[in-house]
């Protein structure tokens, strides 16, 4: 994640918490490089394995019924 102010690409983070009811990760970073402090907003795209195993087998459930 490019810090905003000086483009260095460190940074660490000070807290992360979900939003957008778990679709999107909130972040605040600090850049390591000038300490400035940025917010990132990271969207969950993909599921967990787990839940997507969980729909094929309630598919497959469906499906013999
Ligand atoms: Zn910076």
């Amino acid at each position: 994640m490019q810090c905003p102010n000086c483009q260095n690409t460190d940074s660490r983070v000070l807290e992360s918490r979900s939003a957008d009811t778990g679709k999107s990760v909130r972040r605040r970073r600090e850049c390591l490089n000038c300490s400035s402090r940025f917010t990132t907003y990271e969207r969950i795209e993909s599921m967990p394995i787990a839940v997507i195993k969980k729909m094929e087998v309630e598919n497959f459930l469906i499906k013999i019924n």
